[in-house]
């Protein structure tokens, strides 16, 4: 990697982009600053340096042989110095013999009230970038072989997408679903916004595609344990949690799950029913298995007796590990709900206040009351029903973000429950009703036409009085705290990131952000993408969304995995670290700092050494800083370069 080129002819290209450096810093001044500086043999500006006729002088400039290092002063590295590698590259040269300053963010946009400053930062930005570029080498990018296989994790609607189109691109899937069956939380609700569809009549029919494509294996009651390797060649182990049941056996017959005497709640209805412990997790469950949950099994034996398929062996604890070699991997985890109890005031304790979800199963025709309203505490049809908007979400107690789907759940259940029971009073306490969408601010048009109260102002309390829940909240139209003596309360619960979340993303070094959400590599340009190759995120893993954003994003999550499966082959970047063998004293102090598992101790001639696995290897420099012995260079940083740059930024720069 990277012998030495001849002597440095450095091209300066200065960006306007278009008003967003050009309204701030003066160009020409700095093309002129930057063409004297050592090496430089030209420099120029242009309007919008990535546009084609930008690209194009660069490119002009390295075919005539007049520039073999290039400088270009724009803006971000994260989305622009790919594309002008590229340009570089396009045209003959090494595309690490190029180096970006960033005159935008951290200069015209940073000081916009300061020109005449602006202008000399920007002008040390360039000389910084070119003293490094003085010290460029060409690197060679390693070419590592795809495996053509893919592992979704999280059997939601998000990762169910995910799978299928993987599949039909005739790509072998895993799909890992922690629950005995998919579906998710889509497979909770009763009819969706802002169509009013069946959620089951639509998700159903893809649950039963998932099941019956051959190029699809469902792995549900199970986790991923482990995960190792690299883009195109990761390792994974995934545990196969005991069911007690032999699932090629089992027909779903439901038999065992009637006799069994065992109640306890049942979680799929949100507890507002019990299940034995034997069951098969819903009506529609993908696959209909039977499972046994050892916690509450008292060992009766009654459903060994009962199952026609001898299918049961409460005795026989089947959990299985798989080793899975695959290619690329998506994470579709999705959401649980906020738990209310973490709010006092909202009184959830109280059997007749109830999540938004809750609700849902209880619309459902196949929830524990079939459907119909009934007040948990005494089964009585309620008169009056409140909504509380934003529980746990617009909150910097609990969650500072807003959940996005709430308003519009809540919109759906208030519309759906006055079509159904005209004669129930129905208000909604709201912050802001947030319906941005397609279709979204009509169907919330057509609801308050339905005579659903919509009021404006938060709730501050929840209190039991007889047989009525008073409601104490501010109508901030009447300028007055009102109370509202409801029947049942509905808490508009938010999204939370779903338990395990941070364990996973730390399996599979990727990132979470403040609030747990799994990060993407850039929330525009690579909204799908992760900070480690080859994993993706899809759904509410990402962050709260509806089904059709977390459709789109399974979607664009199963095109953007499938592209290294395509090609069989990618190429990793070489900007990596590398062991000096000869200084390195085996310390391991590297295989300690990496966050990505790269550096290893071998032995070679009787000598512990560090090898780092430039595949895995991230560029990070975090051994590169730790070892103790200096041991280890970063290609792109290597030391010299980084000098240069520090004393071109400090002055003490000579040329
Ligand atoms: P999920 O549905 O949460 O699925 C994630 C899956 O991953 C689950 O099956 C989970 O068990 C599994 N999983 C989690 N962790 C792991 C792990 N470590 N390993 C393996 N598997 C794992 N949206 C609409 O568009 N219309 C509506 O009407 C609507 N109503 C709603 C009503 C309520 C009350 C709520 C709370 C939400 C509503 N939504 C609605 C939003 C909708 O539920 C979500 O958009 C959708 O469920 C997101 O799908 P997902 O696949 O990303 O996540
Ligand atoms: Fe039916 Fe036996 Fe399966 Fe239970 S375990 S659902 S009884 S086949
Ligand atoms: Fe239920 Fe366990 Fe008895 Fe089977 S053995 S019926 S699962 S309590
Ligand atoms: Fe070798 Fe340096 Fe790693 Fe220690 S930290 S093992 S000396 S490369």
């Amino acid at each position: 990697m990277g012998e030495k080129t001849e002597e440095p002819r450095i091209g300066v290209y200065v960006c306007h982009c278009g008003t967003n450096i050009g309204g701030v810093v003066n160009v020409p001044e700095v093309v002129e600053f930057a063409s004297k500086l050592p090496n430089v043999v030209v420099a120029r500006e242009h309007l919008y340096m990535c546009s084609d006729p930008g690209q194009e002088i660069i490119k002009k400039d390295i075919r005539d042989g007049l520039v073999n290092r290039v400088v270009v002063a724009s803006c971000t590295h994260r989305t622009h110095e790919p594309i002008f590698r590229e340009c570089v590259a396009s045209a003959g040269l090494n595309k690490y013999l190029y180096e970006q300053a960033n005159i935008r963010d951290q200069c015209s946009w940073a000081h916009p009230s300061t020109p005449e400053k602006a202008t000399e930062k920007a002008k040390l930005l360039v000389a910084s970038a070119v003293a490094k570029a003085r010290y460029l080498e060409p690197l060679e990018e390693k070419e590592v072989e795809v495996i053509d296989r893919a592992l979704v994790i999280g059997g939601g609607i998000a990762g169910i997408n995910a799978a299928l189109d993987l599949a039909n691109m005739g790509f072998k899937v895993y799909l890992v679903e922690k629950n005995p069956s998919i579906g998710g939380r889509m497979a909770q609700l009763d009819k969706t916004f802002p169509t009013n569809d069946c959620s089951a009549c639509i998700l159903a029919p893809k649950m039963v595609e998932v099941a019956n494509n051959p190029n699809i294996e469902l792995l549900t009651y199970s986790e991923v344990q482990e995960v190792s390797g690299y883009i195109g060649n990761f390792k994974v182990k995934v545990k196969k949690k005991a069911t007690y049941v032999d699932w090629e056996k089992c027909t779903g017959c439901r038999i065992c799950t009637q006799e069994c005497p065992v109640r306890v709640p049942n979680e799929f209805n949100c507890g507002l029913d019990t299940r034995g412990a034997i069951y098969i997790q819903f009506d529609q469950a993908v696959p209909a298995r039977a499972v046994v949950d050892k916690e509450h099994c008292i060992g009766c034996k009654k459903c060994m007796k009962v199952c026609p398929a001898g299918a049961v062996d409460i005795e026989k604890n089947n959990e299985e590990i798989v080793e899975l070699e695959i290619g690329t991997i998506i994470v579709a985890t999705g959401f649980d709900p906020f738990d209310p109890r973490k709010m006092p005031n909202l009184n959830y304790d109280d059997p007749d206040v109830l999540t938004a979800l809750e609700f849902e199963r209880l619309m459902c025709a196949s929830g524990p009351t079939k459907g119909h309203i009934e007040r948990p505490s005494d089964g009585k049809k309620p008169k009056v029903i409140s909504w509380v908007q934003c529980v746990g979400s617009r909150d910097r107690d609990h969650n500072p973000y807003c959940s996005r789907v709430c308003c519009m759940y809540a919109v759906k259940q208030t519309w759906l429950i006055k079509e159904k029971y005209p004669d129930i009073d129905i208000y909604v306490h709201y912050i802001d009703m947030r319906t941005p969408g397609k279709d979204f601010e009509e169907y919330y048009a057509q609801a308050r036409e339905k005579g659903v109260k919509f009021i404006r102002g938060k709730v501050g309390e929840i209190e039991r009085k007889g047989d009525k829940l008073l409601v104490k909240a501010e109508d901030v139209d009447l300028g007055e705290p009102i109370i509202v003596e409801a029947d049942m309360v509905v808490l508009s619960v938010g999204l939370e990131p779903s338990a395990g979340t941070q364990e996973l993303a730390r399996l599979l070094t990727i990132g979470c952000g403040a609030t747990g959400w799994l990060t993407e590599n850039h929330p525009k340009l690579r909204p799908v993408d992760t900070n480690t190759d080859g994993v993706y995120i899809a759904g509410c893993a990402q962050g709260p969304k509806d089904i059709p954003d977390s459709v789109a994003q399974g979607k664009a999550a199963a095109a953007a995995a499938a592209i290294p499966l395509s090609t069989g082959k990618i190429k990793v970047e070489p900007i990596v670290a590398e062991v000096i063998e000869e200084f390195c004293g085996g310390c391991r102090t590297c295989e300690e700092v990496c966050p990505y598992g790269a550096p290893q101790i071998v032995e070679k001639d009787g000598k512990y050494k560090s090898e780092i696995n430039p595949v895995l290897c991230k560029g990070c420099g975090a051994c590169v800083a730790s070892c103790p012995a200096g041991a280890i260079v970063q290609h792109g940083f290597k030391d010299e370069q980084i000098r240069a740059q520090v004393q071109a930024l400090t002055s003490e720069y000579e040329g």
